[in-house]
């Protein structure tokens, strides 16, 4: 008989790992805290876009999906740098179109890997939000959107819930974790370019003979200023989804000095004033949209022997200034499903062996995030750095 998983957490990760569960001829469930995307319009939370590489990229493959998910998303060729004095150029990623990273839509992604794991047999509860488990029981309590709980059986379960996971709050109230939560003490905040179209023509940067986007769309762009930054990444209806790192408090700039769209207005139109006039709609991006905050997560014990184990971000959340935390989670999901597929029933030993190969990957991932950070502000604009890229170096 078919082992059965249960799966806490539908977004990216848990999606994909449900997919290649059930592929491997385990039973899921997935119990999803939100409704279903693909009937309610997808809730985003943070980052409507992110950049797919060819660490997540590879996984995609391994499920089957990688070009179902190449023909929704944009080729990022490398950063375009943007400096104070109005000029930009672009730095590649490799020699050539064999190294490029993607952006791709988190609500579209997100619903293509439902798509593709409901056809796999997975089944998907929405609306179920995980609120406690009895691990020593083998059962998990669920509450539905009108706050009504109820318990279920759940002998393996695993939290692909996000950073901020339910599941890792009750595994560490059983047994605690060893957990850490760095916080980088700057935040972000999303705006938008939209199409082309809806710009003035002489906004709109032709030069690279691509009429539907305001910017050149094969790019991922920086507007490095030292201590801060923009970055935008294209979608594929020809907006840009743009995004400020900021201080979140303690300095100025920081959120804490630009509460509103008035101060930020005089912000943009001193730092950043080639990008102002390409956010007709600054005012209400910026009041309306939430501060997202930025740390890193470590844990000394991803597993509860074989009854529980968190993957994706509830296990390693990081900072974002890699564009790795999807791609990290992506690989999660292809070794813990060929490990499960190879020892059936033996989720203890699975569960540990999948810390210890992943483990180290992600702490290492987490440490280049942290450290691309300072590169992406800072150093892509300096000359020295430059002329170092120019000679091979970086
Ligand atoms: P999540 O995407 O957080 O999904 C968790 C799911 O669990 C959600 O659907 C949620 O509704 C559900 N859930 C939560 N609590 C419960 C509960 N109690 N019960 C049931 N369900 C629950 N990564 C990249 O690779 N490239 C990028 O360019 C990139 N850019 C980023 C930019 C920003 C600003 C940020 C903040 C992150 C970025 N990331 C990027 C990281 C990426 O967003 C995460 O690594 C990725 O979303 C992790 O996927 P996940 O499925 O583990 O968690």
């Amino acid at each position: 008989m078919a082992q059965h998983i249960t799966l806490i957490g539908g977004g990216l990760v848990g999606a994909l790992l449900a997919q290649q569960l059930a592929g491997r001829g385990f039973k899921v469930d997935v119990f999803e805290k939100r409704p279903d995307p693909r009937i309610a319009g997808f809730v985003g939370g943070r980052s409507i876009n992110l950049a797919l590489a060819e660490r997540g990229l590879h996984a995609l493959r391994q499920a089957g999906l990688a070009n179902d998910v190449l023909q929704r998303a944009v080729m990022m060729r490398g950063r375009m740098v943007h400096t104070r004095d109005g000029r930009s150029g672009l730095q590649r990623y490799g020699v050539d179109d064999s190294e490029v990273i993607w952006s791709v839509s988190r609500g579209a992604l997100n619903m293509l890997l439902l798509d593709a794991a409901e056809a796999a047999g997975v089944r998907f509860h929405f609306g179920q939000s995980l609120v406690d488990a009895d691990f020593d029981g083998g059962r998990i309590r669920l509450a539905d959107e009108a706050g009504v709980a109820r318990g279920i059986d759940a002998p393996v379960v695993i939290g692909a819930d996000g950073a901020g996971s339910a599941l890792r709050a009750a595994m560490n109230h059983h047994t605690p974790l060893g957990e850490r939560v760095e916080a980088l003490g700057h935040a972000y905040k999303e705006l938008e370019i939209p199409p082309a179209g809806t710009l003035p023509s002489e906004l709109v940067d032709r030069s690279g003979g691509h009429d539907q986007f305001a910017l050149e769309p094969h790019a991922l762009h920086i507007w490095p200023r030292g201590g801060y930054m923009c970055i935008a990444l294209p979608n594929t209806e020809g907006s840009f989804t743009v995004t400020l790192f900021l201080p979140a408090q303690g300095a100025h700039p920081s959120f804490a000095t630009l509460p509103d769209a008035r101060a930020a207005r005089a912000f943009f139109e001193h730092d950043f004033p080639d990008v102002l006039p390409l956010i007709p709609d600054f005012a209400n991006d910026y009041d309306g949209h939430p501060v997202g905050t930025l740390s890193t997560l470590y844990l000394q014990q991803w597993h509860l022997g074989g009854k529980a184990l968190l993957v994706g971000d509830a296990a390693h959340a990081i900072v974002p200034f890699h564009g790795q935390g999807m791609n990290c989670g992506f690989e999660d999901t292809v070794v813990l499903a060929s490990l499960m597929a190879g020892a059936p029933g033996d989720t203890a030993d699975v569960f540990a062996e999948f810390q210890r190969i992943r483990q180290p990957n992600s702490d290492a991932i987490a440490a280049m995030a942290l450290e691309n950070y300072v590169e992406m502000r800072d150093s892509v604009a300096d000359p020295h750095y430059l002329a170092k890229r120019e000679l091979g170096a970086l």
